[in-house]
């Protein structure tokens, strides 16, 4: 797990994420979280991309099998089970990584327009459990609950690797 500042990333760590993604990545600024294997599982990306678009997620989800295993968690009506708890301590909690989350990104760059606006629903709503699972695996355990929380219940695990070949041999499958 990992927050800025970051290590300087890879040509095969963005060559990683591309394939991941099944599009180029673009405007990667550093790997927040890594599969056992080594494989990235959260991409960092410039908070204004090269073409000046605001992009407000510095803890995107990329790893397959951690997508799949959220998408999963969201279509068994998760969120609004997660939602619930945002009471209490677990609410304040989740205000302060919505503030951590903010604190991150204005660390690598302020950009007006992103101004308050963190990722996932935070602070008050649940809306993408991939953010908020991203978030929680970049920061480590006890930052942001409802990520923790949805992990915790998550078929997939970070200390299980269950990567495709990546290994760069010409033909991208998967
Ligand atoms: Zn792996």
């Amino acid at each position: 797990m990992t927050t800025p500042p970051f290590d300087t990333v890879s040509d095969d760590d963005v060559r990683i994420v591309s394939l991941q993604l099944g599009r180029p990545a673009r405007d990667v600024i550093g790997i927040a979280a890594r599969c056992v294997c080594g494989a990235p599982t959260v991409v960092s990306t410039k908070p204004r991309l090269g073409d000046g678009t605001p992009f407000p997620t510095i803890y995107y989800l990329c790893h397959p099998a951690a997508t799949a295993s959220v998408s999963t968690l969201e279509a068994e009506g998760q969120m609004p089970a997660l939602a619930a708890l945002l009471e209490g301590d677990i609410g304040a909690q989740y205000q302060a990584a919505h503030d951590a989350y903010i604190g991150d990104r204005d660390g690598i760059e302020v950009v007006p327009e992103l101004a308050g606006v963190s990722a996932g629903g935070m602070p008050t709503r649940v809306k993408c459990l991939h953010a908020l699972v991203g978030h929680s695996l970049a920061a480590g355990a006890g930052v942001n609950p409802i990520g923790d929380i949805a992990l915790e219940r998550a078929s997939w695990s970070p200390t299980v690797c269950q990567c495709p070949d990546y290994s760069d041999t010409g033909e991208a499958e998967q």
